[in-house]
């Protein structure tokens, strides 16, 4: 019998909210942030930012391509081009460590004198085998 623990989901898959594309009936994931800057007639388009300010939308990558500025304003463009999220090469390279690391060192840190008893999401449930 599998010991089925279904409040450890959570922990094990944290709620990662999706930003959408702020334009109408546009549903993809946004991968850019558009900041309008009134006292420069200037629409900045750069990285998607953290948190959502006024006079700024989110876009995805087709609508950040296609963007035009309104007549008389100028479009300042921080990244030359947006890539749909995924996994970065940073991200790959550390997983590859990280894989490596397991590898060479399986249980490093861990006492020799424990059992593994159970599993809870990615937790390990260990019981020390002493006294
Ligand atoms: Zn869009």
């Amino acid at each position: 019998m599998r010991d089925v623990d279904v409040g450890a989901r959570a922990y094990a898959e944290p709620v990662k909210p999706v930003r959408q594309c702020s334009r109408t009936a546009c549903t993809r994931a946004a991968v850019a942030t558009l900041t309008y800057v009134y006292a420069d007639s200037t629409a900045v388009l750069g990285p998607l930012a953290h948190l959502a300010e006024p006079h700024s939308y989110d876009l995805c990558v087709d609508h950040a391509e296609r963007l035009t500025a309104p007549r008389g304003w100028e479009v300042v463009r921080l990244e030359p081009e947006f890539v749909e999220s995924g996994p970065s090469p940073d991200d790959l390279s550390a997983l590859a460590d990280a894989v490596r690391e397991a590898g060479r060192a399986p249980r490093r840190g861990e006492p020799d004198d424990v059992t593994e008893v159970g599993r809870r999401g990615h937790l390990r449930v260990l019981r020390a085998d002493r006294g």
